[in-house]
């Protein structure tokens, strides 16, 4: 047999695209999980071994970008205020498990490279390399119909320009570093301090004209008021103030960088506080003021968004919450409001759906990392034990950066459970986001057998994904319940 026999004898149907006379098509060498470009026709451009009439090409960067150059729906591009749904995938196998559950869920648009520095740097992958592996997922798929790419949470203007170079199209300013936190709490001599202290250069602006634009006016939001105090208005300022001048700075450099397409979102999730009505209305007429535009924005929520699992807190309050948050996005928008660390939130997306009357964005990140360790769990029991054993190991000292809770003594041990039982940890809170946290050090030991079980059982993967994502977007699609 060879090679092209090989080839040939698995194509992914879907991936066919023919323009002109020219035929690109997805392959995989049976019995193997190496994948190939195939192209018959013109092949300019490309680079490959020639089997036949078929040119076989290497999923190299070079190949993808003169696949995106020739199959324009491979390129990202700005999705506006479409409900969204982030798909963060740490491995780069699982685009086309998400495919198949965004193809069902009418009206919700997929962001599929998206992958904040931070997480670049534990899963040893490039910006470019994100986007290429979502890039070889939407072929694989023959998905045509669009696709964001999310720069999450970028902190300098250097994670701009990687990003921005690797074609991101959809670039999430993270100024957290900026706010600051102790005007919380801080006395009013304190404050006061801090309100002088700002920077007033940046800011455009003077403590005077600032109190003129805030003070002895109410706010007249839909069905609410909004009106600031002196004391309301300085903690404010005080706390959020450079993080505004830090968002516009990375909004003024992305802009003169960009000679294409873009979208900005603005998170503010990561702070040690929920964010009030009253500072995203701060924040927001400042950011506009110094002539910020942007599509999405995260505030940090009532209530605990733990990571992988469902909502921590009072739904009654959550969704008060929401709506005020919503009535301050329509007004200064209008403008998406998104769900950061949003997977798994079953019990949110109804109220979220229905408070921000459907301008909305999802964003997803480790939960699919749990799905593929799901379907490992189904394929190969032995190595999910070792992976569930290290996550026993690991997970005081990697729980650090997170937002976690999970007590170890609460999940079930590796070896009180059989194999047919594995599958099931993924359900248990405590073990999820034990597994959640671990995943670098799961990748840093078993990455190499972790992806190579996944390729050589895709089917399984991609099941397991969509079906969690079944889940996540059901209630955003359009005919959803509660619309
Ligand atoms: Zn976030």
């Amino acid at each position: 047999m060879n090679m092209t026999d090989l080839f040939t004898q698995s194509i992914y149907p879907d991936s066919t695209a023919t323009v002109g006379d020219v035929t690109y098509l997805l392959l995989r060498a049976e019995g193997s999980d190496d994948k190939r470009l195939g192209i018959l026709g013109d092949s300019a451009g490309f680079e490959g071994e020639r089997q036949g009439d078929l040119l076989l090409c290497p999923l190299t960067a070079g190949n993808a970008a003169a696949l995106r150059a020739v199959l324009p729906w491979l390129q990202a591009r700005p999705l506006g205020l479409q409900v969204s749904a982030g798909c963060g995938d740490r491995l780069g196998l699982a685009t086309p498990g998400h495919i198949r559950s965004i193809r069902k869920a009418r009206g919700v648009a997929p962001i599929l490279a998206q992958q904040s520095i931070r997480e670049n740097a534990r899963t040893g992958r490039t910006p470019q390399e994100v986007m290429d592996d979502a890039m070889w997922g939407v072929f694989q798929e023959g998905w045509r119909d669009g696709f964001g790419a999310d720069a999450d949470h970028l902190k300098t203007t250097a994670d701009a320009d990687v990003t921005a170079a690797a074609g991101y199209t959809f670039f999430t300013v993270d100024p957290g570093d900026h706010v600051d936190d102790e005007a919380h709490t801080a006395s009013l001599p304190d404050l006061e301090r801090k309100f002088a202290a700002l920077p007033w250069a940046d800011l455009d602006s003077s403590p005077a004209d600032l109190r003129a634009r805030f003070l002895g006016s109410t706010f007249e939001l839909e069905d609410r008021q909004l009106q600031f105090d002196e004391e309301s208005l300085l903690r404010a300022a005080a706390k959020y103030s450079r993080a505004v001048t830090h968002a516009a700075r990375m909004y003024r450099h992305l802009d003169s960088m960009l000679d294409r397409p873009w979208e900005l979102e603005v998170s503010v999730d990561e702070t040690a506080t929920p964010t009030s009505h009253l500072e995203h209305f701060y924040i927001v007429s400042e950011m506009r003021r110094l002539g910020v535009r942007w599509v999405s924005l995260a505030p940090r929520y009532v209530g605990s968004f733990e990571k992988g699992v469902d909502y921590i807190g009072d739904l009654d309050e959550l969704r008060a919450d929401l709506a005020g948050h919503a009535a301050i996005a329509r007004a200064f928008g209008p403008y998406k409001l998104s769900l950061h660390s949003g997977s798994d939130k079953f019990s949110v997306y109804p109220i979220a759906v229905e408070e921000t009357r459907h301008v909305v964005h999802l964003k997803t990140a480790g939960t699919s990392y749990l799905e593929a360790l799901r379907a490992i769990a189904q394929v190969d029991p032995a190595l999910f034990r070792e992976i569930y054993g290290l996550a026993f190991e690991r997970y005081d000292e990697d729980r650090r950066t997170y937002h976690v809770s999970a007590i170890p003594a609460r999940a079930p041990r590796p070896d009180t459970l059989a194999d047919d039982q594995l599958p099931d940890v993924l359900d248990q809170f405590d073990a999820r986001e034990m597994l959640h946290v671990t995943f670098g050090s799961a990748l840093a030991r078993y990455g190499t057998e972790i992806k190579s079980t996944l390729r050589a059982n895709e089917d399984a993967h991609y099941a397991a994904i969509e079906a969690h994502f079944d889940r996540h977007l059901a209630a955003f699609a359009e005919g959803a319940e509660g619309k």
